[in-house]
């Protein structure tokens, strides 16, 4: 699987194939899926993962949040998301928040960590 970085946003974006939903893919699995279970470990049974960045084709891990399937439902709603004050990381978005043009939400400290790691 081939991924591209987005400068501003810090997507690592698998490029490729994408279905209709705009998944992409890695063999049969989906990209980000993939790219969790290799770094991370496989997903327990009733958690989903929910791109912070709202990219579906997005691998990177720090834009990805293993959540409950009923959050990542409540999550659909962008009025929910907005009200979310830390990352996963424990940063303040209020200081950190980027938005993305999917109406995501991604963290600036993270995404900074990222790349300093994978320099
Ligand atoms: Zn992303
Ligand atoms: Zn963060």
């Amino acid at each position: 699987m081939s991924v591209e970085r987005d400068p501003i946003f810090g997507c690592l974006l698998a490029t490729g194939r994408r279905d209709k939903d705009g998944y992409a893919f890695a063999g049969k699995t989906r990209a980000h899926i993939a790219a969790w279970s290799k770094a991370r470990g496989v997903i327990a049974p009733g958690m989903e993962l929910d791109h912070l960045c709202r990219r579906r084709h997005c691998t990177a891990l720090h834009h990805l949040e293993l959540v409950t399937r009923g959050e990542n439902e409540m999550r659909k709603s962008w009025r929910y998301r907005a009200r979310r004050k830390l990352c996963p990381a424990g940063h303040e978005l209020a200081v950190n928040r980027i938005v993305t043009p999917e109406g995501g939400a991604v963290c600036r400290a993270c995404n900074r960590a990222a790349e300093s790691q994978s320099t």
